[in-house]
C-alpha cells in the first residue's frame, strides 16, 4: 500500500497518509483566503482512519477564526497543517506533501469567492525557478 508522507516547513510536525487520494479540493472561500493570506487553501480530504501523526501531534497552535473555521499551525514555523479534522475526515494541506501526489485539482469550492486576481493574465511569466533579475 502507498504510504504518503507530509511535513511543515521546519519539520516539528510530520504525518503519514495510507492508500491512494483522489485530488486536490481548493477552497477559494474569503475564510481561506485570508488565513492562508494567498489564493485559498488546497486541501486534501482524507478518511481519519489512513491519517496519523509521527511527529509532533502537539506541536501545533490552534486558532478559532469562526465557531465552524479554525487553522492550525506548527508552532515553530507556522506551516498550517493539516487543517482540521470532523468525525469521518482529516482535511490536510496539500502543500505540506513532500513527494509528488500524481493527482491534480479536482474540485474548486467557493469560485464565487475567489479573489479577481487568482488567474493568469495573458502575458503572465512563469519561470522554473526563481528568475535572476526583476523586470
Ligand atoms: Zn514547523
Ligand atoms: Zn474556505
Amino acid at each position: 500500500m502507498t504510504v504518503r508522507t507530509g511535513s511543515c516547513l521546519c519539520g516539528a510536525r510530520a504525518y503519514e497518509i495510507d492508500g491512494d487520494l483522489d485530488g486536490v479540493w481548493v477552497c477559494h472561500c474569503s475564510l481561506c483566503r485570508k488565513a492562508s493570506g494567498s489564493n485559498g487553501n488546497a486541501i486534501l480530504i482524507v478518511p481519519v482512519d489512513r491519517f496519523r501523526w509521527v511527529k509532533g501531534e502537539d506541536h501545533g497552535v490552534t486558532f478559532a477564526l469562526r465557531e465552524t473555521y479554525s487553522i492550525t499551525r506548527c508552532r515553530t514555523c507556522g506551516t498550517p497543517l493539516p487543517a482540521e479534522t470532523d468525525a469521518r475526515n482529516v482535511y490536510v494541506t496539500a502543500g505540506t506533501l513532500d513527494e509528488p501526489l500524481g493527482k491534480g485539482v479536482r474540485t474548486h469550492l467557493f469560485c464565487a469567492s475567489r479573489a479577481d486576481w487568482d488567474r493568469d493574465e495573458p502575458d503572465a511569466r512563469s519561470f522554473d525557478e526563481r528568475p535572476t533579475r526583476s523586470g
